[in-house]
């Protein structure tokens, strides 16, 4: 199954890859290749800074190992990719608080409810107890679709049409603890009718969440859609400037021309990316291996 998803990554990031890894198909290391990875780059969304920075410490690195063709150039380029993104490779760890309280926010199509549901699969396939809240209250088709993935998952969801979000949140927490359950996943509205704000409904649920835990929320996550690149970042740096993100998920990268979009989260917002999504399906849910996605995006 690893070498599917790996296969599957390659095949995704095959959009970005195949214009970054063309810069290297010449024959010599000159002034034109440095310039054309620097355009690749861009237009794989990593940003101005992680740009820069990628390319400076190749030509620095490149000199002083005396690299002199485009494929060990290439290689180099990997392992030095593979160094910025360590830092975003980092487990989600549950058990320390029970229940373990993750509360998620994305904005609508990111793929958060999907996200959600394979999230709960993936927690209950380690023998963690999941309880859902479904506190999208605004959208009757947010809380359907989340039930559909709690019946698909066989647990328990807290879902009240009409009611304050932030009230379900508070008795989602405190069902949790009444039941013991391991985890309780928070889904959150991703757009709001519109004269209520996003971000103030999301730091009311995250306040109320404390008061029913003095811990908790123990995660705050945010799902991003990794092919819409730039503006992927501009949320992250949004929402953890409003709730203070512990972790993402970012979605779609099954079929992406914007991978870079990682090294431009190291460079200006490294929050840990605790899995990526690489499909639709419920088991298309990865932990994020820094090493793998530099090699699939330079393959
Ligand atoms: P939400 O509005 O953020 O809750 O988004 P949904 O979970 O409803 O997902 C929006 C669309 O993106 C759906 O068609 C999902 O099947 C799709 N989707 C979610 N995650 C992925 C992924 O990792 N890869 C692909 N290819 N599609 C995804």
């Amino acid at each position: 199954e690893r070498q599917g998803w790996m296969a599957k990554l390659r095949a995704g990031l095959g959009k970005t890859a195949s214009s970054l890894s063309g810069v290297f198909g010449g024959s010599k290391i000159d002034e034109a290749l440095y310039e054309e990875l620097e355009s690749a780059l861009l237009m794989a969304d990593a940003g101005v800074s992680a740009t820069q920075f990628l390319t400076d410490t190749l030509r620095k690195k490149a000199k002083s190992a005396g690299v002199d063709n485009p494929v060990a150039l290439k290689n180099l380029l990997i392992s030095i990719v593979a160094d910025l993104l360590q830092p975003l490779q980092k487990p989600l760890v549950i058990g320390q608080h029970t229940p373990t309280v993750i509360m998620v926010a994305g904005v609508n199509g990111a793929g958060k409810t999907t996200s959600i549901g394979k999230l709960t699969r993936h927690l209950a396939e380690d023998g963690a107890s999941v309880l859902l809240a479904a506190a999208d209250t605004f959208r009757a088709a947010a809380r359907e679709q989340l039930s559909v993935w709690a019946d698909r998952n066989t647990v328990e969801i807290i879902s009240q049409a009409g009611a304050d979000p932030a009230a379900v949140s508070f008795d989602a927490v405190s069902a949790g603890k009444a039941r013991r359950k391991d985890v309780v996943l928070i889904d959150t509205a991703g757009r709001l009718p519109t004269q209520l704000h996003l971000m103030e409904e999301l730091k009311k649920i995250k306040r109320v969440i404390q008061k029913a835990d003095g811990t908790a929320p123990h995660e705050v996550l945010l799902v991003i859609d990794g092919n819409t690149g730039q503006n992927a970042v501009s949320q992250v740096k949004q929402f953890d400037d409003a709730l203070g993100l512990t972790g993402l998920i970012v979605t779609k990268l099954d079929g992406t021309a914007k991978g870079g979009v990682l090294a431009a989260i190291a460079r200006e917002r490294p929050i840990p990316v605790y899995f990526i999504g690489v499909g639709e399906q419920l088991n298309e849910l990865e932990t994020f291996n820094a090493r793998e996605f530099a090699q699939a995006l330079l393959a």
